[in-house]
């Protein structure tokens, strides 16, 4: 697998054969060989109708060396990370922390279209989870809304009353 996976992914730091290294040592990318195609995971998951693959066939076309085709589904984005498909895989794979693993893969290898929303919402998320305190749903939005302030604006006038009634928190 390493060999056609060499030839397909354009990595920004890493080599492609040491990007998927990564993967399969670190992010249980390894497990995907367990995978038995059932579809108990895609069939489990609330949002595969909006996914251009669902998790199973992420996972299968991983097994068949297109790993650049992963890490660029919308999969790995509309994840959230509900963990049904890891509750029902019968094969006890982790699918929710593989796909998380996807993620991560793609944002650390700028694999990402910078007209796409959910990545940033991811960074914002991460910057506020690194700090170690309670996340702060409004520092996520305001990070978000750097980047697409036209996603986030129309909220604010919410968000004051919110916070007037203390059910937001800076
Ligand atoms: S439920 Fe598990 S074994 Fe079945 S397709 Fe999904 S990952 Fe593979
Ligand atoms: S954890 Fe993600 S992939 Fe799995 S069922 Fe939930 S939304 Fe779907």
């Amino acid at each position: 697998m390493g060999s056609d996976i060499t030839n397909q992914v354009q990595a920004a730091d890493d080599t492609p054969q040491s990007l998927w290294e990564r993967f399969r040592d670190d992010c249980h990318g390894y497990m995907i060989d367990q995978c038995i195609q059932c579809g108990t995971c895609s069939g489990s998951c609330p949002l595969a109708g909006e996914m251009d693959h669902g998790p199973r066939e992420v996972f299968s076309l991983i097994r068949d060396g297109f790993f650049d085709k992963a890490l660029s589904s919308s999969t790995i984005w509309l994840c959230v990370s509900c963990y049904a498909c890891t509750a029902r895989c019968p094969r006890e794979i982790p699918v929710t922390d593989i796909i998380y693993g996807l993620r991560q893969m793609a944002v650390k290898q700028g694999l990402v279209s910078g007209k796409a929303r959910m990545p940033h919402l991811f960074r914002a998320f991460a910057r506020q989870a690194r700090t170690g305190k309670k996340i702060s749903e409004a520092r996520v939005a305001f990070f978000y809304g750097l980047r697409f302030p036209g996603d986030v604006l129309p909220n604010f006038p919410l968000s004051l009353k919110l916070l007037k009634r203390k059910r937001l928190e800076l």
